[in-house]
């Protein structure tokens, strides 16, 4: 059976089965429209829900899961800019949301963003009905970064923090490796997170992608002429690191700090505050986001392990002129303290 099965679109999903002593939720999965207008060449809504379908009202599709306790909503569409009625939904959800008859909403795809550029009062509304952690994807070339930055602009305008914020980004796809990076660390600029989706073909029936294993003879998974195996773990690595620094306020990421094992909680706050110049001392596996980083090997995967060094007990007698001295890569504000990896 292919696509929207118009029997089963009425009937509420049986959450009692799913609801229950051992299993506690509290949200609920809805479509508000089905389909999308847009013909993605990787993508395979259009495929399976050729005809764009929206709803008028959300009202009736939820309350059901509202009697049952379930408050939160996360919306299924795949566009749910492109439903013309979506204004009225979004003030339906922001009155229900007034009444505290609902409490957050997300949605799982990312908001059309060129919609979001020709109905910038899309964003304030989204904040208004209770939207959380937005998306928008950024698919195509580094050369469409201006509106980007633009539909990032309006979203921080209604009142959505940066780093909240999250950028879908395809790769393993037309876009080499070299721009995938550019596009990479123009969201470092803008501080926002980013969600990477490996391009896979909608016929291929198995992916035994191992992020640790050499894979370049591309029998595991699916590899585009374009990239490598090493690059397209590379490019995971590279967004993993940047999405940690982001999360936490910090310049430079390092594994080793990462698995705290070897760090006390007073070398952690040194190391933050001192820099990414002096941290390198104590941290051979420093990254910085800011430089595209392509794998040692374009050919071959081979992830290396980094023994910790030996000059530890240095780091806690590095005087305080050195910790405190502001270098041009250290951030004026600081992470909020549940956000930090030792809090
Ligand atoms: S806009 Fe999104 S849902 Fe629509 S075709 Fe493109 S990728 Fe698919």
């Amino acid at each position: 059976m292919k696509g929207v099965k118009e029997e089963a679109e009425d009937f509420f999903p049986a959450y009692d089965l799913v609801k229950n002593d051992d299993n506690s939720i509290d949200y609920q999965i809805v479509h508000s429209s089905r389909g999308c207008f847009r013909k993605c060449l990787f993508c395979g809504t259009w495929k399976i829900e050729p005809e764009f379908k929206g709803r008028k009202e959300i009202k009736p599709v939820i309350e059901p899961g509202l009697e049952m306790g379930l408050k939160n909503i996360v919306f299924y569409d795949n566009n749910l800019f492109y439903n013309p009625h979506i204004e009225d939904i979004l003030n339906e959800l922001a009155d229900l949301k007034k009444d505290k008859k609902i409490g957050w909403c997300e949605s799982q795809s990312g908001f059309d963003g060129r919609i979001l550029l020709r109905k910038p009062h899309l964003a304030k509304l989204l904040k208004k009905a209770g939207f959380r952690y937005p998306r928008i994807a950024w698919d195509w070339g580094y050369k469409h970064w201006p509106a980007m930055k633009k539909q990032i602009q309006i979203l921080k305008e209604a009142g959505y923090n940066k780093r909240n914020i999250t950028v879908f980004m395809i790769y393993n796809w037309e876009i080499d490796f070299e721009e995938m990076e550019r596009k990479r660390i123009k969201c470092w600029e803008w501080k926002v997170q980013i969600s990477d989706c490996r391009n896979r073909p909608l016929d291929q029936l198995h992916d035994h992608y191992k992020p640790l294993k050499d894979q370049k003879n591309g029998e595991d998974y699916y590899i585009h002429p374009n990239w490598t195996d090493a690059e397209v773990k590379q490019f995971r690595k590279n967004v993993r690191r940047q999405n940690i620094c982001n999360r936490q306020n910090l310049v430079f990421h390092s594994k080793l700090l990462e698995h705290k094992k070897e760090y006390t909680k007073g070398m952690y706050i040194k190391l933050k505050a001192m820099g990414p110049e002096n941290a390198k001392e104590y941290l051979p596996d420093l990254w910085i986001p800011s430089q595209i980083t392509h794998p040692e090997d374009r050919n071959k995967w081979e992830p290396k392990t980094v023994e910790p060094p030996q000059n530890l007990a240095e780091l806690l007698a590095v005087d305080e002129e050195t910790v405190t001295k502001k270098t041009e890569y250290v951030e004026r504000s600081p992470a909020k303290k549940e956000e930090m990896l030792y809090v």
